[in-house]
């Protein structure tokens, strides 16, 4: 079993109280193991203070909810410990020798390897018996390095297991890409002693989760509230709850959301809502990777081949859409007929059969934004020819607005369902490419025409629309024109109208209320975000979510935590 430890910094004498109630919220949350960092406590009382700082470490120790890590860590491995290393291993060995014992020293092996006397003092501080270690303190040896992956990596892991004192060996490392936390795998999986490989860093949040699918020793997280110890930790609450920790196990299956930047995509709620409902042994993760259509290939490529990691599929976002087309036709996969005919996919498929791997590129966006569409379309009731069914669109004028990725794929929809579709767009030479590109994917199949209306303030005399669709990202919270709408606020909105918008933070963004306020009907992101997401889904599993169970997800996701 995997344990989780709550990593909590102690600087101060003063700050002991608050410290154990971390650490008592954070035993109520799902920590097994506290891991005092007590580096700026020692650093400012030792060695001057020694017994004070004795008496409050072990103050921390007896209270604490969970069983104890003390660690003093130094500042060349990221801690704040700047004084000599035979004051802070004198400190340890009483510590460890003393009552209460912490379960766990935490020592770099750099700081070990470097004196045979301090050596010796470790040793004897972890009485390193291995028939009674587990019941004694015992030596974590620890190597981190915040920059990048250490040249001799595996060379340090060798020389930690080969110590006979090390009870765990822990290797840190700021990870360049995704592909270091598959090293971190590989390392553990060829374990030869209790082994702690992580990743730190905005690429290492896979590695934290993940450490329970590949038996490592323990994984660290920072308490709600609390500051991390090392960059990227999540809290001990979003590791049990949102990451679902505890239902991780070997034979889990890995799904993710893979773009730059990816943080802040609620992609991994839903789908993993999903697999809750349906009692599906997996889990979906962001997956962040750097722009380049290098990056994405080498990073996707090395998931699909690394076989233990059970990589079974991702969602595509900006600006990986169109690389992850290129990359499934080099591997020789399957293209779905819109990804084919639009150059842009947002679901990868990995299937594995029979000892081959089989590669998909799906886009549900199309289907997804037609579909929500539609729903708006049979909502007004009146003059819809067949209220059931893509009939709903046959003859119907769209303003389009946008020409990127989210523009194509629902233009090729709307088009495919019969809708006539004129596009706006900001740059004019962008929508221009959008309908010469799209009407040649069409062929010469349908009678639906598509051309560039002009810019997004043309949209009002060229008119009027029986729909208008936003594919721009205006609007969006958090990015340049947040609170801003793509076409001008005293636009002739008719009740007879439904306008749709793509971005779904805000859920009504300014173009769905003034277009709300003037009767027309509305529908949000969010319906399209659900539905191509419902798609994935299934895709990967076989089965269709739960109805509502995306959109609850969504919900409480939204929800100030
Ligand atoms: P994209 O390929 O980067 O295209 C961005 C579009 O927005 C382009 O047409 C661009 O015009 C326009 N734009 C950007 N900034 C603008 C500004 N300041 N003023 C006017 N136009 C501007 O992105 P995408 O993949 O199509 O995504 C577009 C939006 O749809 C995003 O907000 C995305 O989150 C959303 N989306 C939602 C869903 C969903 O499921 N609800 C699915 C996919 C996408 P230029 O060509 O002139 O640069």
């Amino acid at each position: 079993m995997t344990l989780i430890a709550v990593s909590i910094p102690v600087d101060d004498s003063a700050d002991l109280d608050a410290a154990l109630e971390s650490a008592r919220r954070a035993a109520r949350d799902g920590a097994d193991l506290v891991e005092w960092r007590v580096d700026g406590l020692a650093d400012r009382l030792l060695p001057r203070d020694a017994e004070l700082a004795q008496r409050l470490v072990r103050r921390l120790i007896e209270v604490a909810p969970k069983p104890s890590i003390v660690t003093v860590r130094c500042a060349h491995e990221g801690g704040a410990w700047r004084g000599d290393d035979a004051h802070r291993v004198a400190f340890l060995e009483a510590i460890g020798t003393g009552d209460p014992a912490p379960r766990y020293l935490d020592l770099e092996l750099a700081s070990f390897e470097r004196s045979a006397n301090l050596r010796q003092k470790v040793r004897l501080a972890v009485q390193h018996d291995r028939q009674a270690r587990d019941l004694k303190t015992s030596l974590m040896l620890s190597a981190h390095d915040f920059d990048s992956r250490p040249a001799d990596l595996l060379s340090r892991y060798a020389r930690m297991v080969d110590e006979p004192a090390c009870a765990v060996a822990k290797l840190a490392w700021r990870a360049r890409s995704l592909r270091d936390d598959l090293e971190a795998f590989e390392i553990l999986r060829e374990r030869r002693a209790p082994t702690i490989a992580l990743c730190m860093g905005e690429f290492g949040l896979v590695s934290r989760v993940l450490a329970r699918k590949f038996g490592a020793f323990l994984t660290f997280a920072r308490a709600d509230g609390g500051i991390e110890t090392a960059a990227g930790q999540p809290t001990v609450r979003e590791l049990v709850q949102r990451w679902r920790f505890r239902r991780i196990g070997a034979a889990t299956k890995v799904c993710g959301v893979i773009g730059w930047p990816i943080g802040h995509s609620l992609s991994p709620d839903l789908h993993n809502a999903g697999f809750d409902a349906l009692g599906i042994d997996a889990i979906h993760l962001p997956m962040p990777i750097e722009g380049s259509w290098e990056s994405f290939k080498a990073t996707v490529g090395a998931m699909i081949d690394f076989e233990p990691l059970s990589f079974r599929g991702a969602s595509v976002t900006i600006p990986h859409k169109e690389h992850l087309v290129r990359f499934v036709r080099e591997r020789g996969g399957t293209l779905c007929p819109i990804a084919e005919r639009c150059g842009a996919a947002n679901t990868l498929t990995v299937e594995r059969r029979d000892g081959t791997t089989e590669l998909g590129a799906v886009n549900t966006d199309a289907p997804a934004g037609v579909g929500a569409l539609l729903a708006g379309m049979r909502s007004i009731g009146a003059g819809v020819a067949s209220p059931a069914d893509r009939a709903a669109l046959f003859g119907r004028r769209v303003a389009l607005l946008g020409a990127g990725g989210a523009a194509r794929a629902l233009a090729l929809g709307m088009l495919d369902a019969g809708a006539e579709v004129v596009v706006f767009n900001r740059s004019r030479e962008r929508a221009e490419d959008l309908v010469r590109e799209i009407g040649a994917a069409r062929g010469g199949r349908g009678a639906s025409p598509i051309r560039v209306g002009g810019g997004l303030d043309e949209v009002g005399a060229v008119g009027p629309f029986d729909a208008i669709v936003n594919t721009t990202s205006v609007g969006m919270e958090g990015g340049e024109t947040q609170g801003r709408s793509p076409i001008a606020g005293d636009f002739p909105f008719a009740p007879t109208m439904v306008v749709m918008d793509a971005v779904y933070r805000p859920r009504e963004t300014p173009l769905l209320r003034a277009a709300r306020r003037a009767g027309a009907v509305v529908v949000d992101g969010t319906q399209m975000f659900l539905r191509q997401a419902e798609a994935q889904f299934e895709l990967w599993t076989g089965q269709a979510p739960p109805p509502g169970v995306f959109a609850q997800a969504l919900d409480r996701a939204e929800r100030p935590s």
